[in-house]
């Protein structure tokens, strides 16, 4: 079997300009752009892509994206009170902190502290909660984008055999939780799973399989179950060049569906933080 291949930049431009219409609709209807904060701190030379990605993004939809750069010596006080101020100010209408934060700032006590309703990366603790419950929409970037691409392939979910390699709180936890919702039968795998000699078992069951380590190529093609959908979240920079988690050519010769990397997961994730900001815009513009 030759495997389609799922097309994250195509689907992000489909999606980008059906937000694109949305947002020219709610424009006219409260006579307001959306404008989001991105809080970097410091000069991380990682910045640079995703944020890109993001702002690119913004344009093309139509959205007022700002950076505010705070100094690497800023303390968890002032960051506090700097988000305080953003949820304060009406004109700002989404707020994300950009990851990594140097040491001795506690990111989640950071995201905690922007009101839910501007939490456009979904990590806030009471958001999470709502995912917890299925009542919100919205949904943190990189698993909204995995699970897009997923339906993308029009497979019905319910009683499939999923299993997610991962368990980070930004990829694997919430992609659990998306999966059960969609009613698929969900296997956690993590290091552990891997010390007890499991791993390629619970990848060799999967009908869906989703992979979020950070270690290029790891999971083999060999291991891939036939006709499965491979959703490779990885990306891994290896001699200048970007790669999976994923062994793609004998993976691809297995399974029925995979994304590449990279075009697969990443030209979705910053349209996904776009779609999350367009539902707080709406949320604060029923508020007033
Ligand atoms: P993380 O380091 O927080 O988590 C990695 C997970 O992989 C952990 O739960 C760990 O238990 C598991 N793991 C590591 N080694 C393992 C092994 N040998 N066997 C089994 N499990 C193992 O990473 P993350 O932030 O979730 O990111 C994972 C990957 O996804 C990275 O390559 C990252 O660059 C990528 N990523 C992509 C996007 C995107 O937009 N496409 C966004 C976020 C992260």
């Amino acid at each position: 079997m030759s495997a389609r291949i799922l097309d994250g930049k195509m689907l992000a431009q489909r999606l980008q300009q059906e937000l694109k219409n949305e947002v020219e609709l709610l424009r006219v209807r409260f006579g307001k752009t959306p404008r989001f904060m991105n809080i970097t701190i410091g000069q991380e030379p990682s910045a640079g892509s995703y944020g890109k990605s993001q702002k690119r993004a913004a344009d093309f939809i139509g959205i007022d994206y700002q950076f505010a750069y705070l100094s690497s010596q800023v303390t968890q006080k002032e960051l506090l009170d700097y988000v305080h101020g953003l949820n304060e100010d009406p004109d700002i209408h989404g707020i994300m902190l950009h990851k990594p934060v140097p040491e001795g700032i506690d990111f989640q006590q950071a995201v905690n502290r922007i009101v839910p309703h501007k939490d456009i990366e979904g990590m806030n603790i009471a958001n999470l909660g709502l995912l917890m419950l299925g009542r919100t929409n919205i949904i943190p970037c990189t698993s909204a984008a995995a699970m897009a691409l997923l339906l993308s392939c029009g497979i019905d979910l319910a009683g499939k055999e999923a299993v997610i390699v991962g368990r980070s709180e930004i990829v694997g936890k919430p992609m659990m939780l998306l999966l059960l919702e969609k009613n698929a039968t969900v296997t956690v795998c993590h290091r552990g799973t891997s010390k007890a000699g499991r791993l390629i078992d619970q990848v060799g069951r999967a009908e869906v399989l989703v992979v979020a380590m950070g270690k290029p190529g790891f999971i083999k093609g060999a291991w891939v179950r036939e006709g499965s959908v491979v959703i490779d979240v990885g990306i891994n920079a290896v001699n200048g060049k970007i790669v999976g988690d994923v062994e793609f050519d004998e993976a691809a010769r297995r399974a029925a569906f995979i994304t590449p990397v990279p075009g697969g997961v990443g030209p979705l994730t910053a349209v996904m933080l776009m779609k999350n900001g367009i539902e707080t815009f709406k949320t604060q513009m029923q508020m007033v």
